[in-house]
């Protein structure tokens, strides 16, 4: 028996101490061994002229339940007898060396998972499942002879030639512990394969001894991000989303391919979901691949996170994994590939737009939040996606900013000059002041997603001749066109006023904590006006937390109460006090039901009308 020479501590303590968090990727490192070994062969028939290797290359896992345990086999390079000592016995050494030296710096459990390959420590994590492992291997140069090695998760192990094999590698993993069971079961094992190894390069296949004949192939070895974008069709693209994720039963939107060599490698897909106006967290994330083994689908401080809401997948060797994610944000290629990728998304979206406006319009609802949400986390995104981001009017118009601007510029301006985009964030609820701008041949936008108030306020801060407003901020003359001389005279003198506040306030004043604002309004326009305050509605959305805490609800609700409308005369000569409350009430009530619910023309007219009976009593 040899004895293993360890330099600093030995390696068994490390495996348990730091991956033991995720067990299960040691078949990924083992099925990717055995597909290197494929791989390296076929390139070496070539490079050496090596024609007489003709095989069916192939990995098969099988699973032993009698003598419990799991074969992971492949007919790839296999190793001479210095080559295992150098690759298994002390190679994996200096990386664990390089691991302990390195992984302080590394603070997510997760991490370690997809850094234990990189530090040549892949092979060793089959001890993290199993008690003893074996090896068997045959080189493909012919005078090699077969090797024989053994070890049972400490420093000794067992090194031997036999009799001669197939060549290749065959590793054994003994999973006889009642804790590695699963590892036996068939399930768990396909769930792993095909989680891990769905897209590996050279085919694999599961069987087990207890269902002799059903060998079957987990893998697709030419995934759509692996081909050329020549050779595939709308089907292709749409076969492989639901081949990625087969739970998934509504197409995509659309799709970019990713394919560049320099100055950094990366294929892959990038799929549009139709998402609508929730951000939800997503179940089904895009897939980080390095050479089509799977790696994770946890892209945060990869790719900027608006693109967390895209589906597919991104293969790049040049993503370094052996560095914590907050690091990860200042590596030069990460930040190149982030960038890149951000400019294909931008790119893609423009060429749409340009090439048939109609079709992109339809669709746009379904990804704007997409955009909305790159807008206001990337500058380079929001530089690029302002050219084809598009405002939609009430009466479904659509226009980018620089046509709508044009187009509103002479007509919508406040009373500092800037130019008004008026927008309504429910058009139901909203619906009496947007009838009012419309009134006024007023375009109104629609802006409705949970995003909308951090792009206005980017668009503000990017545009400073423009300004948004809620069409139900103000009175709509007070929001557009407010000139100081036009004001109607007031019916009402100082005194009269004071006084109808007074009482209004008063009879209000149990049911509702609004400010209340006296206006000299039309006298055509409603008694009274319930509004929020552009900049005070602002704070509260950006800042729902404040909401409870700070301020109550109904402080941010202004009354403004029109001193020149009829009713307001009946208040004041009104003498019995409890028909003045009633009378207050009842306007105010309509005043509420006019703003809360669903509207038609109808229904103003219901308003109109019960407001006339309110007066003539
Ligand atoms: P890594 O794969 O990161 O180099 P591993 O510990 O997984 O680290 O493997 C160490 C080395 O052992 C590999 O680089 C390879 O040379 C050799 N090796 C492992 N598995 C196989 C195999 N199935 N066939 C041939 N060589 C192998």
């Amino acid at each position: 028996m040899n004895k293993i020479s360890v330099t600093s501590d030995n390696i068994f303590p490390i495996i348990k101490k730091f991956l033991y968090s995720n067990q299960e990727i040691f078949l990924r490192e083992l099925v990717s061994n055995a597909i290197d070994a494929i791989v390296k062969l076929k390139t070496l028939i070539k490079l050496e002229n090596l024609y007489d290797i003709i095989d069916d290359f192939k990995v098969k896992i099988i699973i032993d339940e009698i003598n419990k345990t799991l074969h992971i086999l492949d007919n790839g390079i296999g190793m001479t007898k210095e080559e295992v000592d150098k690759y298994i016995n002390q190679i994996a050494f200096s990386g664990a060396e390089e691991f302990i030296k390195k992984y302080k710096n590394i603070s997510r459990t997760d991490s370690y998972s997809n850094i234990i390959g990189h530090f040549g420590l892949g092979f060793y994590s089959s001890f993290m499942v199993a008690k003893k492992v074996m090896i068997l291997t045959q080189s493909y140069k012919k005078n090699a002879s077969s090797i024989f090695w053994s070890c049972e998760g400490d420093p000794n192990f067992i090194m031997k030639e036999i009799e001669k094999r197939d060549r290749g590698t065959e590793i054994i993993l003994y999973l006889n512990d009642e804790e590695r069971k699963e590892f036996l079961e068939y399930d768990r094992i396909l769930k792993l394969l095909q989680k891990y190894c769905k897209f590996m390069p050279i085919t694999i296949s599961l069987s087990s001894k207890s269902k002799e004949d059903k060998e079957i192939v987990i893998n697709n070895i030419n995934p759509a991000w692996t081909k050329n974008p020549l050779q595939l069709n709308d089907k292709n693209y749409l076969d492989f989303y639901h081949e990625l994720y087969p739970n998934q039963l509504e197409d995509p939107l659309f799709w970019i391919h990713l394919n560049i060599d320099h100055p950094f490698h990366l294929t892959g897909i990038l799929y549009f979901p139709k998402i609508g106006k929730k951000i939800d967290i997503q179940k089904d994330k895009i897939h980080l691949y390095q050479n089509q083994v799977y790696i994770t689908d946890n892209l945060e401080g990869i790719v900027p996170d608006f693109l967390g809401l895209l589906r597919g997948v991104i293969d790049s060797k040049n993503i370094p994994l052996n560095v914590s994610r907050s690091h990860l944000q200042f590596d030069t290629s990460v930040k190149n590939i982030s960038k890149y990728i951000t400019r294909k998304v931008a790119d893609k979206l423009d060429f749409m737009f340009r090439k048939n406006r109609e079709d992109f319009q339809k669709i746009w609802k379904n990804f704007r939040i997409i955009v909305e949400y790159g807008m206001v986390s990337t500058q380079n995104f929001f530089d690029k996606a302002i050219k084809f981001f598009v405002f939609s009017t009430i009466d479904k118009n659509y226009f980018t900013l620089e046509e709508f601007r044009e187009k509103i510029k002479e007509t919508q301006k406040n009373k500092e000059g800037k130019i008004v985009f008026l927008y309504s964030s429910d058009q139901n609820k909203q619906y009496s002041s947007i009838k009012e701008a419309i009134d006024r041949s007023y375009e109104v936008l629609i802006f409705d997603s949970p995003l909308s108030v951090h792009l206005i306020q980017k668009l503000e801060l990017s545009y400073q001749d423009l300004c948004f407003v809620r069409v139900d901020s103000d009175h709509i003359d007070k929001l557009i066109n407010f000139k100081e001389k036009e004001k109607p005279h007031s019916e009402l003198s100082e005194k009269e006023k004071q006084n109808l506040k007074n009482l209004i306030q008063h009879s209000i004043i149990e049911k509702f904590k609004f400010s209340i604002q006296l206006e000299d309004l039309s006298k055509k326009d409603y008694p009274f006006l319930i509004i929020i305050p552009e900049f005070l509605r602002r704070i509260k959305e950006m800042d729902s937390t404040m909401e409870k805490e700070i301020v109550e609800k109904d402080q941010y609700y202004q009354l403004i109460v029109n001193t020149n409308h009829i009713l307001m005369k009946k208040i004041l000569t009104e003498t019995s006090e409890e028909k003045r409350k009633k009378m207050i009430q009842e306007a105010l009530n309509l005043t509420l039901l006019s703003k809360d619910l669903l509207h038609g023309k109808d229904f103003t007219d219901f308003i109109s009308k019960k407001l006339k009976d309110l007066i003539q009593k």
